[in-house]
């Protein structure tokens, strides 16, 4: 489902509402959570979506690829997580393109997707995002985990906000520091997919939810 607003243009924050379910993360790559919930995706085969910080991407490039090669649906999140709506039209251009170089340099794929830090978007966000062919995708819920509640707490926050077609906003990273300790989100991730199973829900790639919307 797309949210559309006349200033901001539109944005995907939901996915058409059967029991699929899309699980992304933000703020990566992070050299301790990204592998691990790597890895617990493999175990568990769910695809996932990681909205990348450029300016991580440098400093981890393996990881970045080992995102992609896994099979994971990679996107833009701006070089040095700046929040747009009070950048100018040049910053955003320059924090979108670097990234997509980074990404593109790093994973030899090319971005189709961005999404704004903090979720805060801009009047000029629109133009930039149309002529790197991007969709821009927001979430439906989020769970505050980058303030590290425990990992049983991340976990029931996902389950009882769960709804058909959720984008669900969680980080592998921090978005400011390249060592942020985001191990709380890895560590609830296997009772997240497990919860999301017995609730009768699949897990997607925002792939499915790439359009034309531009
Ligand atoms: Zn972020």
């Amino acid at each position: 489902m797309m949210g559309f607003d006349l200033i901001f243009g539109p944005s995907v924050e939901r996915g058409p509402k059967d029991r699929t379910i899309y699980l992304t993360f933000d703020d990566g790559p992070n050299e301790r959570a990204t592998p691990a919930i790597l890895g617990t995706l493999a175990t568990a085969r769910v695809p996932a979506s990681f909205f990348m910080v450029g300016d991580h991407v440098r400093r981890f490039p393996s990881l970045a690829r080992r995102v992609v090669s896994e099979g994971h649906f990679v996107g833009n999140h701006t070089h040095n997580h700046v929040k747009l709506h009070f950048a100018s039209r040049a910053k955003i251009q320059q924090q979108l393109e670097v990234a997509h170089r980074a990404i593109e340099w790093a994973t030899a794929r090319t971005p189709r997707a961005f999404r704004a830090p903090h979720g805060y978007r801009s009047p000029f966000l629109r133009p930039v995002a149309r002529e790197l062919g991007y969709t821009v995708f927001g979430w439906t819920f989020g769970v505050f985990d980058t303030e590290r509640p425990g990992v049983e707490e991340i976990r029931r926050r996902v389950r009882t906000r769960l709804r058909p077609g959720a984008i669900v906003l969680l980080h592998d990273g921090d978005g400011y520091d390249p060592e942020g300790d985001r191990m709380q989100t890895a560590d609830a991730l296997p009772g997240i997919i497990e919860d999301g199973r017995a609730a009768g829900y699949a897990f997607g790639s925002l792939t499915e939810l790439l359009g034309n919307h531009s």
